[in-house]
């Protein structure tokens, strides 16, 4: 470590000369966290996560009020952050919430799919394709009005119900979603259970089944320490695109452990010692996530944030 918080860089042969990192904080981290924060201290998290350099930062989540409480603030919240010169995508499941959206002037959504029944019943009360079904007007809508549109796809290693998910039912549902006209992908290990070799072993179908690496992102967890490793090896296939939570916010509820999102900070670390472009200032990334921390009254899971917080 240098004398000002930084990892040495030392560049590896083979990764990405840069990753962009989409960072979903404010909305898969805050939507999983027991404690809701007022709007106005959401706001100033987006704002403070764009200053320290991250340019797509998901905002929040169109879904019904009742469904994600934490979220519910939507409509006042976008207005709120809407002029920050960076990429705001929003969740929306229907087109009720693609009306809510479109109206406050949203220029990048994201549907999400799962790629197992168990999910797609517990998270939609729907089967994986009526659920696909749901979104299809949706994403055609959308990309009519030249929105960009991200597609999640969750449970994609592992359910909690039903144990490793086959690879060929998760290239199915990623095909569906490209071809009803998704721009990028978003493959999510939700419970954490992926490793390396499962994740080269993903990668390879979808390219072979049609599905460029340019249009893959990863969003890993980190409950079983296995999210650097996963990020590494699909680096290492070519992904460039990574999904991380400031200071670790949020999880998943259905996942046994509190550990969740992968902590932008470990990724940064991470990525900046393998000397690879982010465009984030990690000292001002870890000054807002112990901000945050304190708003939730938790301190935060992550290990490079911990470790930098860590006065003497
Ligand atoms: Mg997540």
């Amino acid at each position: 470590m240098t004398a000002q918080g930084l990892p040495m860089a030392v560049p590896s042969e083979g990764l990405p000369p840069r990753v962009r990192i989409h960072e979903v904080g404010a909305r898969d981290g805050l939507q999983n966290e027991q404690r809701t924060v007022p709007t106005e201290v959401k706001a100033e998290f987006i704002r403070r996560l764009a200053d320290a350099g991250l340019s797509t930062i998901e905002a929040t989540s169109f879904v019904h009020p009742e469904w994600v409480p934490q979220l519910a603030d939507a409509e006042r919240l976008f207005p709120l952050v809407n002029d920050l010169p960076v990429a705001l995508p929003v969740l929306v499941p229907n087109e009720r919430g693609l009306n809510r959206a479109l109206t406050l002037g949203a220029r990048r959504i994201a549907v999400f799919a799962s790629a197992t029944e168990s999910f797609a019943k517990a998270n939609l009360n729907r089967t994986v394709d009526e659920a696909l079904a749901m979104f299809e007007p949706v994403v055609r809508r959308a990309k009519d009005q030249k929105v960009h549109v991200r597609g999640y796809l969750s449970m994609c290693f592992g359910d909690p119900w039903e144990g490793p998910v086959p690879i060929h039912q998760v290239v199915r549902v990623s095909k569906a979603l490209m071809d009803m006209g998704c721009d990028e992908l978003s493959l999510g290990d939700t419970i954490g259970v992926a490793t390396p070799g499962h994740v080269l072993n993903l990668l390879s179908e979808l390219n072979e089944e049609g599905v460029p690496t340019s249009a893959i992102g990863v969003h890993f967890h980190d409950t079983y320490g296995q999210a650097l490793a996963n990020t590494l090896a699909a680096l290492q296939h070519g992904v460039t695109t990574v999904d991380a939570s400031a200071g670790g916010l949020g999880g998943c509820p259905y996942a046994k452990s509190a550990t969740g999102n992968l902590a932008t900070e470990d990724l940064v670390w991470m990525l900046h010692g393998l000397g690879i472009e982010t465009g984030v200032d990690l000292g001002r990334l870890t000054a807002t996530s112990v901000w945050m921390a304190a708003h939730l009254d938790r301190p935060s899971p992550s290990r490079t944030l911990r470790a930098l917080s860590h006065k003497e």
